[in-house]
């Protein structure tokens, strides 16, 4: 049991994550979570909501399984109140050759790979276990590679008839984001954690922290022990009060989602990503009317792989969800989000490469269609950032990228552990900003690919 204060800077599901664990684990509760907006309202209210287990280095394999263990446990305690379901991730692609893959596959997996990678050759296989049901238990761990066109038909019967080659990483789904967020507060609420809505505007270090906030009513100070950056696109600027510089940038990504009234996507489809680079299926009249304007040629030429798709609302839904992070440049994060009114028609025309039922859409998408957005606050290696952050007390847990929802429980549990001086796991030292002294690892992480889903 500690006595100590903390102040919490954000109510997303980073913050939030954090103040659950240092009141459940440790038995901190003399917290203050601050926003300036409502919980979960911000970047966390966009996110797709979905997890893997699925990263090129060990250290991230441990952080995310760690995570989806503590979501197991939270879907299992709660009556499965936050939707947890489970069919995996499926990545596509018209290739056979998929050294490259394997390799990074065998690099994450580490020592267990052999044990955990089944390759399906034959057009069918009693070894790969059906994704029928949605349910997380009792779904192999591990990853299926399937290379046979009638059992890749046969299982995604959805698909473009090219794709060669399918990899479906099993421990993989979504969950509802907002009913995590929810089930923590409630949690913080019952052990007396405070909220204040308003603007941190100033943080000054002595021994302790005075934070200033402007609420609705002027501004009120408060005094912690320790103070903690989950600002999500505002990290660099909560950092900055303290003169800290914190590596991070941030860049825009979109979404839409739709009813998909033709049932284009099979209600039981995982989380499918195309990962071949494209050019998208213009017209030749489109083509050549986007190649004249400079601000629009791009869209005539190659895109990257990695577009998305997936059916959303559970199997009695009707809803779809597509996403295609293409855009990487680095702009200042604002609270108005800079919507592209041109993406709806250009995730729709991408996705519609593997699933080509989609193609109906095209030039007519529901007028509900729901188009949004919000920004990956990364590192240039796309690691998060938890750990110590400059004076004595202070911590960060930021640069959540495209994976804070199913890192946040790892996140808020690894940032409460150091606050409070307790053990810590293997992978706490790389996420930490002593990671930038060892050239070795930013090697690594800088040659290995960024995975922005
Ligand atoms: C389009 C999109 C899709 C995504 N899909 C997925 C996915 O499928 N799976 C996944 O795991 N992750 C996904 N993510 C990533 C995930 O949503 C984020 O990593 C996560 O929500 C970050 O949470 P956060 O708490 O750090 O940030 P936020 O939710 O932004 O919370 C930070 C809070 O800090 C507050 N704040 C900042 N500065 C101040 C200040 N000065 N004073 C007061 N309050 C302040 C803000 O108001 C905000 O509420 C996606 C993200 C986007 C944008």
């Amino acid at each position: 049991m500690t006595t100590s204060s903390a102040v919490v800077v954000g109510t997303g599901i980073i913050g939030i994550a954090t103040a659950y664990y240092l009141a459940k684990t440790h038995g901190m509760t003399r917290i203050t979570l601050i926003d300036r907006g409502q919980p979960m309202a911000f970047t966390s209210a966009q996110s797709g909501e979905n997890y893997r287990n699925w990263w090129p280095h060990p250290a991230m394999v441990a952080f995310t399984n760690r995570s989806i263990d503590l979501l197991e446990e939270i879907a299992r305690d709660s009556g499965n109140r936050i939707n947890m379901n489970r069919r995996g991730y499926a990545l596509a692609t018209r290739s056979d050759n998929i050294d490259p893959l394997v390799t990074q596959l065998h690099d994450g997996l580490g020592s267990r790979a052999d044990e955990l990678i089944r390759f399906h050759r034959a057009a069918s296989s009693d070894t790969y276990a059906p994704f029928v049901a949605p349910d997380w238990e009792g779904v192999p761990d591990g990853v299926d590679i399937v290379q046979n066109r009638a059992l890749i038909q046969e299982r995604f019967p959805g698909y473009d008839p090219e794709v060669q080659t399918v990899i479906h990483i099993r421990r993989g789904g979504d969950i509802s984001g907002q009913q995590l967020g929810m089930y923590m507060l409630d949690f913080l609420k019952s052990v007396g954690v405070k909220r204040i809505i308003g603007d941190v505007t100033d943080i000054a270090c002595d021994d302790g922290y005075t934070t200033t906030v402007a609420g609705p009513d002027g501004d009120v100070t408060l005094r912690s022990d320790y103070l903690i950056n989950a600002a999500g696109p505002f990290a660099g600027r909560i950092a900055d009060m303290l003169d800290v510089t914190l590596p991070v940038y941030n860049t825009f990504q979109q979404k839409i989602a739709f009813e998909d009234r033709e049932g284009a996507i099979p209600r039981t489809m995982p989380f499918s990503i195309d990962l071949d680079g494209q050019q998208i299926a213009w017209t030749a009249e489109e083509r050549e009317m986007l190649l004249e304007d400079p601000e629009f040629a791009w869209l005539a030429q190659d895109m990257p792989g990695a577009i998305h798709c997936r059916p959303d609302g559970g199997d009695a839904g009707k809803w779809v969800k597509l996403g295609w992070a293409y855009n990487e440049k680095p702009e200042q994060a604002s609270t108005t989000l800079p919507l592209d009114d041109n993406f709806p028609d250009i995730v729709l025309r991408g996705a519609s490469r593997l699933n080509p039922a989609l193609t109906k859409y095209i030039g007519q998408l529901p007028r509900a269609m729901h188009h949004y957005g919000g920004w990956y606050t990364m590192t240039e290696e796309n690691w998060p950032l938890i750990g110590a952050m400059g004076p004595p007390g202070a911590f960060m847990n930021c640069a959540l990228s495209g994976f804070g929802t199913m890192a946040a429980c790892a996140a808020g549990e690894l940032c409460a552990a150091l606050v409070c001086d307790a053990e810590v796991p293997d992978y706490a030292a790389g996420f930490s900003l002593d990671r930038y002294d060892d050239p070795d690892l930013m090697d690594v992480l800088r040659a290995s690919s960024k995975g922005v889903l």
